[in-house]
């Protein structure tokens, strides 16, 4: 402890600030004026246990964003003075619209106790108030208070002394997500602010980003003296206003505005506040809420609500897929008939054009999926719907805000893991977030699917669909206990105790449903247009080269030459017949040899007796290698292994009876096989949308922990299923 430790009163005016400030000092204070303005400056100290304390009792403000004088001082005496402490104190009446300030000083980060004042006015109203819940929450004392007869202020100075000791001067900014529309820039801002040590010494970089697109003159100002970066940080706010006036009508100082009372409103909302005998006025979005958060109503809207919208997502999704499906159908059979046969028509036909094609045929599904989203976002009931599952996936270390990225990545099967881990951005607490990202990806996304439809079509007769149920419950379990097991090892951690935001219901407009559905499928086309384009390239070569031997080329060319003799010769239909098939089989084995002497084809044979402990032949490596690039090259690499040419994802019957009629397969290696791909390394978009919202060595892990994970499973499975005969 140190002396003349000093403690700043605050908070909206008419709390009862000076009231306490008397009833603390009595009759040892001073009041002046704050050096150059006309506003007051009062001070006073006090006796307690040998320590004096200074207190100040800062003029009433509403907020601390440089709007007024008084909040000019009030914030300027924080950062210029650092008192040990700040006692905000609110009127318990109204407890909400007074938390407002102190959610702004816990966005400082400077440490400090709320005082629950007026609480013999809040006890005569019948309403009660859960302090010791509110405390927990807001992770800082809370005191009940009564200024005016000076009930409490002898636990509100020792508290205040004792949590200024843990605390010991250290500033722990609180972070607010601001939703989709303010959270992205924001973090850019931080990132710049960082880099350039823009005031840092003096407030956290994360506030002054904040304070720049709330407006805040004076930052702006000290921004601008600072040369460069003040005008490259007043064009990023300018972007943003434009942005959100363009698809929300409104200021991002008002949507922070929003976020931070939805922020204030999930506390409250907590049991913290009953209202009790008193009719209390009660906005629209509460009214909503009764219905649409309803313990059973709630939840059974949910799955109305995510059902109808995939329901939506599919039918209409379904026929501009179709038509980007025709488009490059089209595509590869016009290169094919404009170039000749060999290594360049072959790369555009089999790599580039599939491998894109592949990817981009799926932007029309994404699109009015991302239309659905944006709307459930926009009009604020996806922080419902977050509040509401946040009761489940707590109990797994997880948060009410990564149910999002669970479904739009395959929750619900079909989806894509690439936006869902980009939707992980909604989640605040870091810890929270990583353990979403790692486990978000076990969800069947629409690229896995095909491969389960494939092997339950072939080996479960009549029950692919019952399959893909079973595949989509194991995903739910198994990311979920994956994330208990990573929350209670390598990334453990407290959790956050607010559940969300909840901002107040808004009907979204059409144009910025637009805008949002766009930057979405955007991102995702442009990840189709490089990497895409060039993991296909990459996978195409390495089932490509090396090219077989020339012995062996020799020795098709040969009997293909002789067939082809022999069906010029031949007399008998039957005879053309025979040795057209025996023709085609010699073109398959040709294909097949050239796959098995590929990088690919030769990986997949050196992998082979680690492998076979979990029933899988080179073939199947391959296939699967090839999945860590995509997993939509599973089925393709597959079908051609298995000497069928190419294979789409639609004609996967002939691949399936193949496989059902091949010796080496059986039903125990087709589990084996699902379980694998159900649980082994997100594609490697995914894994770099992972390294992006993490961090590389997380994505690293991301890959090793799931494969290591999916080769135990399927290793087990296999030699259990072994050990019993089943399934075989
Ligand atoms: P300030 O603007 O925050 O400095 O607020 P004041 O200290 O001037 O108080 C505003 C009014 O609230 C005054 O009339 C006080 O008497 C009254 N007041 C302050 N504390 C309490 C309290 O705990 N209970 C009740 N009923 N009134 C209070
Ligand atoms: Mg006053």
């Amino acid at each position: 402890m140190q002396e003349n430790l000093s403690i700043a009163l605050a908070g909206n005016p008419n709390a009862g600030k000076t009231t306490m400030f008397n009833a603390l000092t009595g009759a040892r204070q001073s009041v002046g004026n704050y050096p150059g303005v006309t506003v007051e400056k009062r001070e006073g100290y006090l006796h307690h246990n040998g320590l004096q304390l200074n207190i100040v009792d800062l003029p009433g403000t509403y907020s601390l964003t440089a709007y007024s004088q008084e909040e000019l001082v009030a914030r300027d005496y924080l950062v210029n003075e650092r008192p040990r402490i700040v006692v905000d104190i609110v009127d318990a009446n109204s407890l909400e619209r007074h938390l407002y300030l102190a959610v702004q000083f816990m966005e400082m980060g400077i440490p400090m106790v709320l005082a629950l004042n007026m609480m013999d006015e809040v006890r005569k109203s019948g309403k009660k108030i859960d302090t010791a819940e509110l405390s927990r929450l807001l992770k800082m004392p809370v005191i009940e208070t009564v200024a005016r007869i000076g009930e409490g202020k002898e636990s509100l100075i020792r508290e205040t002394l004792a949590f200024a000791d843990k605390k010991n001067g250290v500033w722990e900014p609180l972070e607010i997500s601001y939703g989709p529309d303010i959270d992205p820039s924001l973090m850019d801002m931080t990132r710049l602010i960082e880099a350039e040590n823009l005031l840092t010494g003096r407030y956290p970089a994360r506030w002054i980003a904040l304070k720049y697109l709330e407006g805040d003159v004076q930052i702006r100002d000290m921004g601008d003296a600072a040369g460069d970066i003040g005008r490259k940080l007043s064009r990023m706010v300018e972007k943003v206003a434009e942005h959100c006036r363009a698809t929300l009508d409104t200021s991002p100082e008002a949507i922070i505005a929003d976020y931070r009372y939805g922020f204030i409103s999930s506390v409250t909302r907590q049991g913290v506040v009953t209202a009790s005998g008193q009719k209390e006025r009660i906005a629209m979005s509460d009214n909503i809420d009764r219905v649409v958060t309803h313990r059973f109503l709630g939840p059974a809207l949910m799955i109305g609500v995510l059902y109808g919208m995939f329901v939506v997502t599919f039918t209409i999704g379904e026929i501009p897929m179709g038509w980007v499906g025709t488009f490059f159908d089209w595509l590869g059979a016009t290169v094919t008939a404009i170039t000749r046969p060999g290594l360049i028509r072959s790369m555009l036909v089999d790599g580039i054009i599939a491998g894109v094609g592949g990817v981009l045929g799926f932007v029309p599904l994404i699109m009015v999926m991302f239309l659905g989203i944006s709307f459930l976002e926009d009009s604020g009931y996806m922080a419902r719907m977050a509040y509401m599952m946040d009761r489940v996936l707590r109990i797994f270390g997880l948060h009410g805000c990564s149910v999002m990225p669970f479904i739009v990545a395959g929750g619900i099967p079909g989806g894509c893991a690439v936006p869902g881990v980009m939707g992980a951005r909604t989640l605040r607490s870091p810890k929270e977030k990583l353990a979403t990202l790692l486990v978000t990806p076990f969800m069947p996304c629409g690229a896995k699917v095909p491969v389960f439809l494939l092997l339950g079509a072939a080996f479960f007769k009549g029950a692919a669909a019952t399959v893909l149920f079973w595949i989509t419950i194991g995903a739910w379990i198994t990311a979920l206990l994956v994330a208990w097991v990573l929350r209670n090892t390598v990334i453990r951690g407290e959790a956050t105790p607010f559940v969300m935001e909840l901002p107040p219901y808004r009907l979204p407009t059409f144009k910025g449903l637009c805008i949002h559905t766009w930057e979405r499928a955007w991102q995702y086309i442009k990840k189709a247009g490089t990497i895409i384009l060039a993991i296909s390239i990459l996978v195409w070569s390495a089932m490509t080269f090396p090219a077989i031997p020339d012995e062996a080329a020799r020795y098709f060319q040969i009997r293909q030459e002789s067939l082809s003799a022999q069906l010029s010769d031949a007399r008998t239909p039957a005879d053309k017949e025979a040795l057209t098939i025996q023709l085609n089989q010699v073109e398959n084995a040709k294909a097949e040899t050239t796959l098995k002497n590929s990088f690919a084809g030769r990986l997949g044979t050196g992998l082979e007796p680690l492998t076979r402990l979990a029933g899988f032949e080179w073939r199947t490596n391959i296939a699967l290698l090839g999945g860590f690039a995509a997993k939509e090259v599973i089925v393709s690499t597959l079908g051609t292994a298995y000497s069928l040419g190419s294979v789409s994802a639609e004609e996967t019957g002939g691949l399936a009876s193949r496989l059902k009629k091949d010796p080496g397969w059986n039903a125990l290696k087709a589990l084996s096989m699902i379980i694998f791909v159900m649980l082994y390394a997100p594609c490697l978009v995914t894994v770099v949308a992972i390294a992006k919202e993490s961090s590389w060595k997380w994505a690293a892990f991301s890959v090793c922990y799931t494969t290591l994970l999916a080769f135990i499973m399927s290793i087990l499975v296999y030699q259990t299923g072994q050990f019993f005969g089943v399934l075989m």
